[in-house]
């Protein structure tokens, strides 16, 4: 049976269109010169509803299931996984928000953030603690009524372009307290375009293998003033618990992004099987072009009905960490290893950046290092299989 409804099907299409007209012209040559994603096309995605999709209509949403969300994230990463990625902060703090905000803070945010009138950007992440969450040191200090952050972040994407950075601080300078001792801030500044705007925040782009279409910051806080009010939930030491509640969408989006990269990568593979001719022959004559092909499809597919059966799970209102895992770490290494093999059926011109393969295969391997590594999903998905 699947899980797909008609109105899925009619959401798959009209996106389809979106990203056949708007996206995939542009997306090869943005991504050649190093460009971030046009504005216009933001605008036209918020315009089309896309950052709120999963937030009730009264703050401003448009009150869909997880499923849709997969659908757009997959239908625009399809074109370029740039523009798949811009929802994930959306749906990062907006959950953060709807899950533990005060009602005054989810009046003062949602409805922007779902309008994407307000950007957010994500700063988990530190130098020195990537995966090890509970070793975060940015520092937050109460001073007056509000607390000043100093320290350092990285990997902050899109900090340039967001008017909100949804940060992770340290509220409990113990650094026994681990987990116990962060808390989540929301700091407000202006949208820019190169540099970070705010006068105590400093940041350098990190040059990267691909996902050009949005920079990657490097941060430094330097004595940042952030409101009391601003402190999610208004309650200081529960960041680690808040950030717990965005796990489950993120992985699914981010999931659901690499089975979009990797579509992509087997329509190319497909067609230009049937274009090529070798030995004076199409290649997809050819019984080892043909077994590539079989596999990409049955690994894709495999990604995708796992990437759905998650969202089934949550539009149901079931716990799906373990689903949502499984879908993201399927997925990562589905995405490396269709991309590669499209790579190969292209040959020579594979490698080359007349095709797009290059650029799917380059973006498709960041899939297994963000929202949780695979190593660490490997780690989360025992533990619940041993506690079982
Ligand atoms: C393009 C890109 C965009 C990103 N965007 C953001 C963003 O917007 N916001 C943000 O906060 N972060 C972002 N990140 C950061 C990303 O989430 C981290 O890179 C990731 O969490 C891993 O942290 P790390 O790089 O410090 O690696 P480390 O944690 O140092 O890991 C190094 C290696 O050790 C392994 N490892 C670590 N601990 C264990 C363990 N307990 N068991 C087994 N293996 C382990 C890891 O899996 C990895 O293979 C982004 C990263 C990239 C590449």
């Amino acid at each position: 049976m699947s899980l797909l409804t008609e109105e899925h099907e009619e959401i798959r299409k009209s996106v389809r269109k979106f990203t056949d007209a708007e996206v995939i012209p542009v997306a090869q040559e943005l991504d050649r010169k190093g460009e971030q994603i046009p504005r216009e096309i933001i605008e036209h995605m918020a315009e089309l509803g896309y950052f709120g999709l999963i937030f009730p209509e009264e703050y401003d949403g448009v009150g869909l299931d997880y499923i849709s969300m997969a659908l757009v994230a997959e239908e625009l990463s399809r074109g370029w996984l740039s523009v798949g990625s811009v929802m994930t902060r959306s749906v990062i703090t907006g959950t953060l928000l709807l899950t533990h905000g005060t009602e005054e803070q989810k009046n003062k945010y949602l409805p922007g953030i779902a309008r994407d009138e307000l950007m957010t950007a994500a700063a988990f992440t530190e130098p020195d603690h990537g995966s090890d969450t509970g070793g975060m040191q940015l520092r937050a200090t109460k001073k007056g009524d509000g607390y000043v952050l100093n320290g350092e972040k990285t990997w902050c994407t899109f900090a340039n372009r967001a008017h909100i950075l949804t940060v992770l601080a340290r509220t409990n300078p113990d650094p026994k307290s681990r987990h116990k001792g962060l808390s989540i801030f929301l700091v407000d500044k202006d949208s820019g375009d190169d540099g970070i705007d705010h006068p105590n925040i400093s940041g350098e782009p990190i040059p990267t293998v691909g996902y050009h279409g949005m920079r990657s910051f490097s941060l430094s806080f330097n004595d940042c003033f952030v409101p009391a009010d601003n402190l999610i939930g208004l309650e200081e030491n529960k960041g680690f618990y808040q950030l717990m509640a965005t796990y489950e969408s993120a992985r699914i989006q981010t999931a659901a992004r690499a089975v979009g990269v990797a579509q992509a990568a087997f329509e190319a593979a497909l067609r230009y099987s049937k274009e090529r001719t070798q030995f004076g022959q199409p290649i997809s004559n050819f019984q080892a072009i043909r077994m590539k092909l079989s596999e990409m499809a049955s690994r894709l597919e495999a990604a995708r009905q796992l990437v759905y059966y998650a969202c089934d799970m949550k539009d149901s209102g079931r716990r799906c960490d373990l689903e949502a895992g499984l879908a993201k770490i399927f997925a990562a290494e589905m995405v490396e290893y269709v991309t590669r093999e499209a790579m190969q059926v292209f040959g020579g011109y594979g490698y080359s950046k007349e095709y797009p393969v290059e650029r799917y295969w380059r973006d498709g391997r960041v899939i297994s290092l963000f929202e949780g590594t695979s190593e660490i999903q490997h780690e989360v998905i025992a533990r619940r299989l041993l506690e079982k």
